[in-house]
């Protein structure tokens, strides 16, 4: 799950990391009002969406009197904001942070994940703060410090001091450096977050060390330990099909492609989009109907699935091993009748009571065309979508 900017540099502030004063707005008045509340000269106008890249697409504006921070907001807010992680489509701004401007002396990257391959935490952190790091990774490699933390012993002091002193900052601002990357790797593992980064974070003119921005991913397997991590959850910012699909407990994601799948388990679910991709053709999304699936939910499956008008052809995919095949057949006539479908469905079924679920298929009436191996649905739906 991820959160706006300013509910990270809250969660950043109950850790201890300096960040800039802001108020949060909904509307233009209550920026201009944030503003004066703020005091001083400058203040920063930024979009808060669940994307990065907000400085380039013109997301994030420098204000030098109240009058400027009401043409930015009135420009920003309701604006669709396109960057290089919201797609072509952009991202509606809903709302905005108003912050007191900082002076920025130097920008750096400092960010704590997950590191799957070495079961630890790896600490990144770069003097080429501000820009987007996976460009940075790319064209100057050599410009990242890595450490990688034992999570039962924390960030020791060395590699902080490693970290702070690799990318750059002077001698009087090195202890509040390493302060701050503690900070964060605490604040990182007692959220259960799978991502925690600032970029940038800035040495001030006066020496000081602050956070200008935060990006946090929360592993979603832990939220319930987290209430007040949930509570930041913004609906608007998550895909309407996605909202949908876990309402009705289905693990859904939406892709690009033009084939839906309905498949019973995650591993078959990719192996699926894998073999669609193998025959030439792309999955319009991941789903998984769980082992227990009843009528309803397949018919949510198909619900969502069809609402999507990329959809040219579903491909449905099951193992009857808990659940039999032909209660999973009876919910997809049922489903398939109920959604009116009009595109080519392709069902392929293995296991228990296999025999009795395509006979229920055939008997259905409707257009279903069976197949029997992976290769087989595949070669079909692609054909019948082309
Ligand atoms: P992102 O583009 O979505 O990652 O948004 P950021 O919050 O990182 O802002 C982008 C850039 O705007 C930063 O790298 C800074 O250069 C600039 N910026 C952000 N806050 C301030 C500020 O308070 N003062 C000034 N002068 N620039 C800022
Ligand atoms: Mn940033």
């Amino acid at each position: 799950m991820k959160i706006h900017e300013y509910q990270g540099k809250e969660i950043l502030k109950k850790f201890g990391v300096t960040t800039p004063r802001g108020i949060p707005c909904f509307s233009v008045d209550e920026a201009v009002k944030a503003a004066e509340t703020l005091g001083g000269k400058v203040w920063v106008v930024k979009a808060q969406i669940h994307a990065g890249g907000r400085g380039k697409g013109g997301g994030v504006k420098v204000a030098k009197n109240p009058d400027e921070v009401r043409i930015y907001a009135k420009a920003i807010l309701g604006m669709q904001l396109t960057t290089h992680q919201t797609g072509p489509g952009g991202q509606k701004v809903r709302r905005l942070l108003i912050e007191e401007g900082a002076d920025i002396k130097k920008e750096y990257y400092v960010a704590a994940l997950t590191d799957r391959a070495t079961q630890k935490v790896a600490m990144m952190a770069s003097s080429e703060g501000g820009m987007d790091i996976e460009e940075v990774a790319h064209k100057t490699p050599e410009k990242i410090i890595k450490v990688f933390v034992d999570p039962l012993v924390g960030l020791t002091d060395a590699q902080a001091n490693e970290l702070a002193s690799g990318i750059g900052v002077p001698a009087g601002s090195l202890a509040q450096a390493v302060d701050t990357f503690k900070k964060l790797y605490t604040c990182y593992m007692e959220t259960d977050a799978s991502l925690a980064e600032i970029n940038p974070l800035i040495l001030e003119g006066n020496g000081g060390i602050k956070a200008l921005d935060a990006k946090f991913n929360f592993d979603s397997n832990a939220l319930y330990r987290h209430p007040e991590i949930v509570a930041c959850r913004d609906l608007d910012e998550e895909d309407a099909d996605e909202i949908e699909a876990s309402k009705h407990d289905l693990a859904y994601i939406s892709l690009d492609g033009n084939i839906g799948c309905l498949v019973n388990g995650a591993g078959l679910a990719m192996a699926t989009m894998d073999t669609i991709k193998l025959f030439g053709a792309e999955p319009a999304n991941f789903l998984d109907v769980g082992g227990g699936a009843t009528t309803e939910k397949v018919t949510e499956a198909f619900k969502i699935m069809l609402k999507n008008p990329k959809v040219k052809g579903i491909l449905v995919n099951i193992f009857g091993g808990i659940m039999k095949c032909d209660t999973i057949a009876a919910g997809v006539v049922a489903a398939a009748k109920e959604t009116h479908i009009s595109v080519p469905l392709v069902v392929r079924m293995k296991g228990t009571n296999e025999d009795l679920g395509k006979q229920i298929l055939k008997e259905s009436g409707l257009p279903i065309i069976s197949a029997d191996t992976m290769a087989d649905a595949a070669t079909k739906i692609v054909a019948a979508v082309k």
